[in-house]
């Protein structure tokens, strides 16, 4: 079972969207898929589709009351893709965290306990994909993800700003590494909100390409505003618009998440100085060397 924590301390850069659409074309590809929701406002849970009540099973109790991850796993609409929810509750996990035991690692122990559920029995792991939604901070719940990590996505908008601050979280996911999870790697790079007639946004996709080198995804998500619609209708884009490019760019991000190769996309033709990731130059490598010391 795969486990990704899709990461960016900064908000609007598409790590719900992502985590939606990226679990919910994985679960169209045949995987079994639960996405977590591990932000207080709660988008994904949205996003999906999940109506939010008193009672609404939430992320929180398994964060705070050590119970285990099977007690609030809830279908969607989807086939093949279920959602743990989080409601506001969780605004409050982050301080009262602070003074449990072994704090940063409970999201780890309720998925651990779930699979050990069914292994114990003799059964199959119960999904082949955890993606998990982090908040836009890099607090006890961001570390909660990131401990209950295999993998580590990092969603980036192709804007200026966009390498800013992803040295303070690459020390954070070093950290995390060294001391509570060794098994973490910094594996994907998702470029998204990309708008091919803007330079600037070309120019940051070559810079991220020109640092992170293989790990930045062929695939990169154009701006699409059907993806931004989606949420308010609680569907996810193969359900709200399934012949949209924002479709499209996700079903090839999960193609390319399960090693099938990419179709060929508008922006990777449009950038072909961008995504010279077979034949990398020098540079590159030096580049992906002093990445990789990193993750
Ligand atoms: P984050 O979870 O990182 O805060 P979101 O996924 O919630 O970011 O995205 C921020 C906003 O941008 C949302 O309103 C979302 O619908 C919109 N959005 C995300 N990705 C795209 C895209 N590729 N094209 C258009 N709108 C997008
Ligand atoms: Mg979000």
């Amino acid at each position: 079972m795969k486990r990704i924590a899709i990461i960016n301390q900064k908000g609007g850069v598409g790590k719900t969207t992502t985590a939606a659409n990226l679990g919910a074309a994985l679960a169209r590809l045949g995987k079994r898929v639960v996405v977590i929701d591990l932000d207080p406002q709660a988008n994904l849970s949205v996003h999906l589709g999940i109506e939010m009540n008193e009672g609404t099973p939430s992320i929180y109790h398994v964060l705070l009351e050590e119970k285990s991850l099977a007690e609030f796993i809830l279908p969607t609409s989807q086939e093949n893709l279920w959602i743990v929810p989080a409601n506001l509750d969780l605004a409050g996990a982050e301080v009262e965290l602070v003074s449990v035991i072994g704090r940063e690692q409970r999201l780890r122990e309720g998925i651990d306990s779930w699979v050990r559920s069914f292994v114990s029995v003799g059964r199959p792991e119960p999904a082949d994909y955890v993606i998990i939604d982090c908040p836009p901070s890099l607090g006890l719940l961001s570390v909660n993800g990131l401990v209950a990590a295999s993998d580590v996505y990092i969603a980036v908008q192709t804007e200026f700003f966009a390498l800013r601050g992803l040295t303070k979280l690459l020390d954070l996911v070093e950290l995390v590494r060294k001391r509570l999870n060794p098994a973490i790697v910094v594996s994907g790079i998702i470029p998204g909100l990309f708008d091919a007639r803007r330079n600037l946004n070309k120019e940051v996709l070559q810079e991220l390409r020109s640092f992170f080198g293989k790990r930045v995804f062929q695939s990169v998500i154009r701006e699409n505003v059907r993806l931004a619609e989606a949420p308010s209708h609680g569907k996810s884009i193969f359900d709200y618009a399934p012949e949209s490019n924002g479709a499209a760019d996700y079903m090839s991000l999960a193609k390319e998440v399960l090693g099938l190769g990419t179709t060929e996309s508008p922006v990777q033709s449009a950038t072909p100085a961008a995504r010279e990731t077979t034949a990398i130059s020098e540079k590159h490598e030096a580049h992906e060397a002093a990445a990789s010391d990193i993750s």
